[in-house]
This record gives C-alpha cells, sequence and structure tokens, in this order.
C-alpha cells in the first residue's frame, strides 16, 4: 500500500477535499441518530476527523447516495433476496424464469434488469439505505451543505447503481470531473464511506480523469464483507492512489 509518513501540504487553490456519502445511513446508531440502513461498522467515528481536517481545505465538494425505493441496487426490490449477496449475471443468462426474481416494489423493467447485469456482471444487493425523502438520503445533519462548492447527488436512477461520484455504475458521467475541473483542482483528498466501495470507486474514477488522489485513512471506514477490503487496497495502489492519515496534513 501506497502508505508513507511525508507531510503532505495542502495547496489553497489546487487542491480540493471531496467528501463521499457522509450520511447517518452509513453509520451505526449516535449522538441521538439512530443506526443507518447500511451502518458501517465505525463509520460516525470519521466525524470528528471530518471536523478537524475541515479548515485545511478552501474548496470542498461532495457526493450523496440517494435512491427510490424499488431501486435495482436493495434486496427489498427481488423475490427472496437477502442483503449482501451479489447478484451475478451468469446464472440468469438464457433462462426464461429471471424475470419473477423482480419483485413488486422493482422500479425497474425487467428488460432494463437484464441490460444493466449484463454490462455491470455483479450488483451487491443492499439493504435499504440513503432512501430519497428521508435523512437517510441526506447529508449528515452536522455537515455544511453550504461549505461545498458543489454536492453531487448520485444513484437516483431507479435502474442503475452509483458507487463512483464521477460515473455511475454504467460509466455514464455524472458531471462532477467537469465542475470540480472548471474550479482549476489538481489533487483530490477524500473522505467519506464506505472506503471499499463508495470512496475506492470515486478515487479509482478521479486518478483516470487525471487528478492526483489522496484517501484520508481515519476519515474513512470499510462494509468490509469477504476480500472487499483487500481487493480495494490493491486496486487503488496499482492506480497510485495515496493512503494518508489526517496527521500527515499541514496547511501551507
Ligand atoms: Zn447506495
Amino acid at each position: 500500500m501506497a502508505h508513507s509518513n511525508e507531510t503532505v501540504r495542502i495547496v489553497q487553490a489546487t487542491d480540493a477535499c471531496l467528501d463521499v456519502d457522509i450520511q447517518t445511513t452509513f453509520m451505526p446508531a449516535h449522538d441521538g441518530h439512530p443506526e443507518g440502513g447500511l451502518a458501517v461498522k465505525e463509520g460516525h467515528l470519521i466525524l470528528p476527523i471530518v471536523r478537524k481536517t475541515d479548515d485545511l481545505f478552501k474548496r470542498k465538494f461532495a457526493t450523496v447516495d440517494r435512491h427510490p425505493l424499488g431501486h435495482i441496487s436493495l434486496a427489498s426490490s427481488y423475490v427472496d433476496h437477502k442483503p449482501f449477496v451479489p447478484l451475478h449475471e451468469y446464472p440468469l443468462l438464457g433462462m426464461e424464469w429471471w424475470p419473477i426474481i423482480i419483485g413488486a416494489a422493482a422500479r425497474f423493467s425487467p428488460e432494463q434488469f437484464l441490460d444493466y447485469l449484463t454490462k455491470v456482471k455483479v450488483q451487491m444487493l443492499w439493504p435499504d439505505h440513503a432512501i430519497e425523502g428521508t435523512p437517510e438520503g441526506e447529508l449528515h445533519p452536522t455537515i455544511d451543505r453550504g461549505a461545498y462548492l458543489h454536492v453531487q447527488v448520485k444513484g437516483t436512477d431507479p435502474a442503475c447503481d452509483s458507487y463512483s461520484g464521477f460515473f455511475d455504475n454504467l460509466k455514464r458521467p455524472t458531471g462532477l470531473d467537469e465542475t470540480v475541473r472548471k474550479h482549476g483542482v489538481k489533487r483530490l483528498f477524500l473522505r467519506g464511506l464506505a472506503f471499499d466501495y463508495c470512496v475506492g470507486w470515486t478515487a479509482l474514477d478521479a486518478v483516470a480523469l487525471g487528478y492526483e488522489v489522496f484517501i484520508i485513512e481515519d476519515a474513512t471506514r470499510s462494509v468490509d464483507m469477504a476480500d472487499s477490503v483487500e481487493k480495494m487496497r490493491k486496486d487503488l495502489d496499482a492506480a497510485g492512489v495515496k493512503v494518508i492519515r489526517s496527521d500527515q496534513l499541514r496547511s501551507f
């Protein structure tokens, strides 16, 4: 892993932080907030680190995960399917019974489902989380929305999930890259949830788009299923994403 203990000095003109999905939906019960739909272990412990590092950045961007009920990523959209089990493309192809697994709540057609799964190959099924119209589909209440130059909402298309803030899972751009680039940003410092999914995917896309990318490790936590953390660490390392701690950051 690309860990280094070097001090990293923030250059206000060309550095920005990108906060990925800092929402109660990804946190256990804390400070009067109920347990989130997709609570990541210790997810709330990023909040003090986020506050501590906030003043370093003049430019800040954020993403918010938000889904309608009946979304393609939710286990509740399918018949007899449990959360945290991946839905694979291959057992479904060539069979005539696959539409029957789509539940009454689904907001996508059998045709959209098959087309999507053929393209993404695998979709992890999640518990209901980040549901639009509820507090879970918003930034954490202690986060100041006005401090961001732009908040990119993702995952609202019922027929497509979106881990990355830059592209949805069908690789369609969200528009975030254009917005960030317009502000002259060259380096991105990521905080948020969860490391092995939305933070990691956002970091990989950011590198591919030409940004230098840092993940502030104590400002993130993982879902941590099977080999998800180890695999993401390898992918990030291969891509050149740097993982640092908040105490390595200095203002200029
Ligand atoms: Zn989601």
